[in-house]
């Protein structure tokens, strides 16, 4: 296996493969096995126990610690004694992340095989890899799948609909039970999820984790990384950068060190996170480590993993605008937050992007009222966008804020890639 990166100093260029990416992609069994070896055979309470060490948290955005969430669902199988579903979500809504997609096309063996030591881990009888409708990840898996008929478990390739809101985690058991992908609510899908059975929901780059550690060990994985969020990530640099693309670096990187393998410098704005993310300042923020608890530390969050690097003489409450827009229009529109308080959001930051004085206190009042109130986290995703966007215009661009403020018009280019799978390269 290649060498792992010890120091962001060392990290590959963009296209090299690492402990998730081989460079060559779609690679058959074969030739993964020879790579990483053959999935060994563990106990459920062996698995567990070496991701709890591991320290693995979910890489789809939320950060969860893996070994919680497959306690969880083995706890909800002791005690409703219902076999448990694994559902992998391959699907990345986010129009600026790529690298699940990237991953599947390069290691679609690696997801399998982390779904698989997970389905060992909670004793369930069902694995589902879902993908986007017209996604090229849904054919790579079927292809990989071909190449395991023996496995134990069921696993089934499962497409949804292409939208942003599709792939969120109780939207996803909606849809495969009913046919019906909005947003769930907060459910306790750990015990009740698809078909009314213990769930056990990670994202495609968590899985691909869990199944190295399941072979190499606690140990293995902690070596690099930060000490609190150990491993690799993946990251989707997108923007305005020189070599677009997904790599894989330690936790805690630095943001210059990953800059610097897109060949761009860390200078001006850049969105991390994806569309829920927040603003950073790159001439601040360089020396920051990406990993949850550095970046929580300056208000920001790690997201869908991917930093998008804005020209110079961006427009933050332009950009912001489009997003909010954006996400307005993606919303299941089924409780009120969703229906009435982001296209609000997106008139007003319209409007103060036209000059209207009023528009400002309006947010200001309008962003507390929202928070929280969604049955999903997807209307606080697009509260904080806002918040970051007006604490960042308010600290470091103060005149250019007063400039809109003046009517002064602003030619600034849009840069943040809008849409369902559209932007980012890969
Ligand atoms: S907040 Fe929006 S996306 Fe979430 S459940 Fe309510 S309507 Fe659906």
């Amino acid at each position: 296996m290649t060498a792992v990166m010890t120091h962001p100093s060392e990290l590959l260029p963009p296209t090299a493969g690492d402990r998730l990416l081989p460079a060559r992609p779609g690679i058959g069994l074969t030739v993964h096995h020879r790579r990483v070896g053959a999935l060994p055979h563990r106990s459920a309470t062996e698995l567990a126990a070496m991701v709890d060490a591991a320290g693995l948290q979910g890489r789809g955005g939320a950060g969860f610690p893996t070994a919680r969430k497959i306690a969880a669902v083995a706890a909800a199988v002791g005690k409703t004694r219902r076999p448990a579903v694994v559902v992998a979500n391959c699907c990345e809504g986010d129009p600026t992340a790529a690298k699940d997609r990237v991953l599947i096309d390069r290691s679609p063996h690696l997801v399998i095989d982390g779904a698989v030591a997970a389905a060992r881990a909670v004793r369930a009888d069902r694995v589902v890899l879902a993908v986007h409708h017209g996604s090229p990840a849904r054919q790579t898996l079927a292809v990989a799948l071909t190449e395991r008929p023996d496995e134990r478990v069921r696993i089934e390739v499962v497409a949804v609909p292409a939208r942003y809101l599709a792939s969120e985690a109780t939207a996803l058991l909606r849809f495969l039970d009913t046919g019906d992908a909005r947003p769930a609510g907060r459910l306790p899908i750990w015990e009740k999820g698809v078909e009314g059975r213990p769930t056990l929901v990670d994202n495609a780059e968590t899985f691909a984790h869990l199944a190295l550690i399941a072979r190499f060990g606690a140990g293995w994985f902690g070596a690099v990384g930060h000490p609190a969020e150990p491993g690799t990530m993946l990251l989707t640099l997108g923007g305005a950068v020189p070599r677009p693309g997904v790599i894989e670096v330690p936790t805690g990187a630095s943001v210059r060190d990953v800059l610097a393998c897109a060949g761009s410098r860390p200078t001006g704005w850049a969105l991390i996170g994806g569309l829920a993310g927040r603003w950073m300042n790159l001439d601040r923020s360089a020396g920051i480590g990406l990993s949850t608890p550095e970046l929580k530390e300056i208000g920001m969050t790690r997201g869908v993993g991917s930093l998008t690097v804005l020209p110079p003489g961006a427009c933050l409450l332009q950009e912001t605008t489009r997003i909010v827009t954006h996400q307005a229009q993606a919303g299941a529109r089924q409780c009120g937050p969703c229906m009435f308080g982001l296209p609000a959001i997106a008139a007003d930051l319209a409007a103060l992007a036209a000059g209207d004085h009023d528009a400002l206190a309006r947010l200001h009042r309008r962003l507390p009222v929202i928070d929280g109130r969604g049955a999903c986290g997807h209307p606080d995703g697009t509260v904080a966008l806002t918040a970051s966007a007006l604490g960042s215009m308010n600290a470091d661009e103060p005149g250019h804020l007063q400039r809109h403020l003046a009517g002064v018009p602003c030619r600034a280019s849009a840069t943040v890639p809008l849409g369902a799978m559209s932007g980012v390269r890969s």
